[in-house]
């Protein structure tokens, strides 16, 4: 216990000491006009050089915000060579999850570059101080990392004979266990008998100690101890700011998952503050949503639904048309037969017997597809609930999309569907997708381009935790489609240009979460939501320049992103610190 206390001291301190440096601007004026390059996301005026801004709502620009400032004696911010664009929009995000993995064992491929160095980490932490009851790793990728085998059931039994260990790749597709993890969960270690989707077991049905997909690994986690709830609505808060500082104002959350009694609700709590640097819009599960009816105001609000049709290319999880290709990277490191197409997690039965019912409530409803049997099934379910019960305003969301073919981008749009893509894919596993699907089918991967000519509503996202929270990271590859090594591009012709792209991550995915009237450009009556870089992003990309930076954001006329620990995060890291004590 004396460990575990030491430890969760220093880690309140750390977030103490980080949180300090952020302090929330005193006394910021309720009315006041900012003057410089303003990128302003709408056709009819796509520049302007002032914004007048009172009580948190865009009173006028232009001229108008000039001559206000003069006739009522306005505070004037002079932007300098900085430049404002809308606040940014995340419109596929896990803060939750996020928050709590923070907490964990770094293992990504952002930090190692081998899998000696990511077991070598793995041990130390084992051997180490025990932060927490289990050990949870999170980043394991194969992907990424070109010799990383998954870890044999006795390499997890090494790590620890008496404390739970689970690891969790980048994807969240896929988990590592070690015995004492699997019992913990109540899972047997040899049973013949046992077929539950998810366990990896071997022919004489022992566990490999694999772990696949979203509702064997939500079994395996809900077993692990929660941490106490302060310590997790601190970890929250300081994520929040976290996507403050990469530029956004706006969250959706597709899917509140993280292990907490009740995310949506601290979710919620943290939202609806004044001070809360981030607007949030939440897609449910299906078990929260008995507690959680849709609506909401402009700072919280629940929109719909979000299930998982299939899962990640990287784990032979998306439900593609074509078996994986045959290579190296898929029969030896992935262990994906190249015959193997991914499964569907529900048929189109199962799917009858859900989405109609959520359509008919007005729910809008988000889908995770990657494959083209996932995408196929989505567009047909959609069209039968569409058929059956026309709702003109509602929109429903296809997610991902990796293999979206241009039949079904035109059935989409029929359909009065949006796209969101995550063309981190292209950036993070652009080396390795040749091997992964193969040519052919990497020409058309995450086709943006495609998606903006059939006339989709389109967005761009970073699915975080599965990417890093970096904004410009994302449009600078929709409008590169380069690797993070630089020597791959992955399907160059979907390329869009730097103006499509801010828009994506502005009124794109403002359109995408229903709230195009309130957020997402510059528009006299809209929210004064504000996101300034240290020069324009438009001019940065088309030069094909990677200096360009977030400087601070503002959510309704409020200074955000270089500020949000105040007296009550105080207050909580306390109430954390009395809760690990009387433990
Ligand atoms: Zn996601």
């Amino acid at each position: 216990m004396r460990k575990f206390l030491i430890s969760f001291l220093t880690i309140i301190l750390l977030l103490f000491i980080s949180g300090y440096l952020y302090l929330i601007p005193a006394d910021q004026d309720k009315e006041f006009v900012l003057t410089g390059t303003i990128l302003t996301m709408e056709n009819d005026g796509p520049n302007t050089n002032a914004v007048w801004v009172r009580n948190g709502i865009i009173q006028g620009l232009g001229e108008a915000a000039i001559s206000a400032a003069a006739e009522k004696g306005l505070p004037i911010k002079d932007l300098g060579d900085n430049a404002l664009t809308p606040g940014l929009v995340e419109p596929h995000t896990h803060p939750v999850a996020a928050a709590l993995l923070g907490a964990t064992v770094d293992v990504s491929a952002f930090t190692h570059s081998s899998r000696q160095e990511i077991m070598a980490t793995l041990h130390e932490a084992a051997d180490g101080i025990a932060l927490t009851p289990w050990l949870i790793a999170f980043g394991w990728d194969p992907v990424a990392i070109a010799d990383l085998a998954p870890p044999t059931l006795e390499e997890l039994d090494a790590l620890s004979s008496d404390r739970p260990v689970v690891i969790l790749t980048q994807m969240m597709h896929e988990a590592y266990l070690n015995s004492v993890a699997f019992q913990a969960a109540g899972v047997k270690i040899i049973d013949p008998d046992d077929h539950t989707e998810g366990f990896i077991r071997d022919k004489s049905g022992k566990l490999t100690g694999v772990v696949r997909e979203v509702s064997a690994i939500g079994k395996i986690i809900s077993a692990a101890p929660s941490a106490p709830n302060s310590v997790s609505e601190l970890l929250l808060r300081l994520q929040f700011k976290k996507y403050a500082k990469a530029g956004y104002t706006t969250i959706g959350v597709t899917g509140a998952v993280g292990r907490l009694p009740d995310p949506v609700g601290m979710l919620k709590k943290i939202s609806i503050e004044e001070i809360s640097p981030l607007r949030t819009f939440v897609y449910l599960l299906p078990d929260q949503v008995a507690k959680y009816p849709i609506g909401g105001n402009d700072r919280f609000q629940v929109l719909g639904l979000k299930l998982w049709l299939d899962g990640s290319p990287f784990t032979g999880g998306a439900a593609f048309e074509d078996g994986y290709h045959d290579s190296e990277l898929t029969s030896k490191r992935l262990g994906i037969p190249h015959t193997h197409r991914g499964n569907l997690n529900y048929s189109l039965d199962d799917l009858r017997k859900i989405i109609p019912a959520y359509h008919a409530k007005g729910y809008q409803i988000a889908l995770h597809v990657q494959g083209e049997r996932a995408i196929e099934e989505a567009l047909t379910i959609f069209e039968e609930a569409i058929k059956s019960n026309p709702k003109p305003g509602l929109s429903h969301r296809l997610e991902h999309n990796a293999l979206i073919t241009e039949a079904q981008l035109q059935k989409a749009k029929k359909l009065n569907l949006s796209t969101g893509f995550f063309v981190d894919h292209v950036y993070f596993y652009g080396d390795a997708l040749p091997q992964l699907i193969g040519p052919d089918r990497v020409n058309r991967y995450m086709p943006v381009k495609s998606a903006l000519e059939a006339g989709l509503v389109t967005s761009l996202h970073g699915d975080h935790p599965a990417t890093p929270v970096d904004a410009i990271r994302i449009m600078t590859t929709a409008t590169r489609r380069l690797s993070k090594s630089g020597k791959n591009l992955t399907a160059p012709n979907q390329a869009i240009s730097p103006q499509q792209a801010l828009y994506a991550m502005t009124m794109g995915g403002a359109t995408q979460l229903q709230q195009q009237d309130i957020i997402g450009s510059f528009k006299v009556g809209k929210q004064a939501d504000f996101t300034l870089f240290n020069k324009s992003p438009l001019q940065t990309l088309a030069e094909g320049k990677n200096d360009l930076k977030v400087i601070k954001t503002w959510k309704s006329g409020l200074e955000t992103a270089t500020g949000s620990l105040t007296i009550e995060h105080i207050s909580l890291g306390f109430s954390a610190l009395k809760q690990m004590i009387s433990k």
